[in-house]
C-alpha cells in the first residue's frame, strides 16, 4: 500500500464530507413527515379505543337504567344541569382521560374547570359544574329543536330518555363522537347539534358548521360510537342524513 492508498483509506475528502450530510439530511426530510403521519395515526387510535370504551359504558348505563340510554343533560332534583358524560362516570372505572381526545389540545375534559378537577366535580361534591368541563366528545343531537326535530339516541332532557326499542337501526344511529359545539362557550362542549333552527331538516352536514369543531380532527375523518357500540372513523361526507337514511336519528328514516 503505498502513502496516497493509505492516506485515502483514513480521510473523507471535503465532497464526500457534503455527500454524507446531504443524505443525511434527505434521510430527515423523508422520515420526519412519516414520523408525524404514525403519531397521528396513533392518536387516532387511541381516540377510536377512548370512544368505544365510552360506548361500552353507555351500554352498561342502559342494561342498569330499563334500557335507556343517558340523557344527553339532566336537571337534578338540586336544579344542577348534568349531561351524559357524568351519567356515564361509573362505568368508566371513573377515568376522565377517557373523556379527552388525543388530538384536542386546547379542550381537556380531565383538565377541570374552574380550578377544579374533573375528578372532583364528578364524584359529587361540585357536580354542578359538570356542564361546564370542557371536552373532546359531543353526544349527537344535530336535529334537535324545543319539542320538534329528529331524535337522536341520547334524549335531550329530563322526561325524554330513549329505550332501546326506540332505535330502529342501532348499527346505523350515532351515539356520540369527535367534536362538539363551540358557539356558546364552556356550556355546550357536550354535544355536536346543527343550530336552534334546523329541527326536521335533511342535509345536515358538519363541514358547513363553523360552530361544529373537530369532525375533521384526524386527518379530516372523525371516531363515532354508535348505538349497538360499534366505532367507525368517518368523513362527514360518509354519514347519511336525507329522506331514505339519517344517522343522528333514531327514526332512520326521519326526514319525510
Ligand atoms: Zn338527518
Amino acid at each position: 500500500m503505498n502513502h496516497r492508498a493509505a492516506h485515502r483509506a483514513h480521510a473523507f475528502t471535503l465532497i464526500e464530507l457534503l455527500v454524507v450530510i446531504s443524505i443525511i439530511a434527505l434521510l430527515i426530510a423523508i422520515l420526519l413527515p412519516a414520523l408525524g403521519a404514525a403519531r397521528r395515526s396513533s392518536r387516532a387510535i387511541k381516540c377510536a379505543s377512548n370512544v368505544r370504551q365510552l360506548g361500552m359504558a353507555s351500554l352498561m348505563h342502559q342494561s342498569d337504567h330499563k334500557e335507556n340510554y343517558p340523557y344527553m343533560w339532566v336537571s337534578d332534583a338540586d336544579g344542577f344541569y348534568r349531561t351524559w358524560r357524568e351519567q356515564i362516570w361509573e362505568y368508566t372505572g371513573k377515568a376522565p382521560e377517557m373523556y379527552d381526545c388525543p388530538e384536542e389540545a386546547e379542550h381537556r375534559f380531565s383538565e377541570g374547570y374552574n380550578g377544579r378537577s374533573a375528578d372532583d366535580i364528578l364524584n359529587d361534591s361540585f357536580v354542578d359544574e359538570e356542564v361546564y368541563l370542557d371536552g373532546g366528545y359531543g353526544a349527537a343531537g344535530v336535529h334537535w329543536v324545543s319539542n320538534d326535530g329528529a331524535e337522536s339516541c341520547f334524549g335531550r332532557s329530563t322526561g325524554n330518555e330513549r329505550s332501546d326499542g326506540r332505535v330502529r337501526s342501532p348499527t346505523k344511529c350515532i351515539m356520540f363522537g369527535d367534536g362538539y359545539t363551540a358557539s356558546a362557550g364552556d356550556f355546550y362542549q357536550w354535544w355536536i347539534w346543527s343550530d336552534f333552527a334546523a329541527g326536521n331538516t335533511a342535509g345536515y352536514s358538519r363541514d358547513v358548521e363553523a360552530i361544529d369543531v373537530g369532525n375533521q380532527r384526524h386527518s379530516e375523518r372523525a371516531n363515532y360510537a354508535f348505538a349497538d357500540g360499534h366505532v367507525e372513523t368517518l368523513d362527514n361526507d360518509d354519514i347519511p342524513c336525507n329522506p331514505d337514511e339519517c344517522w343522528w336519528s333514531v327514526e332512520y328514516d326521519p326526514h319525510s
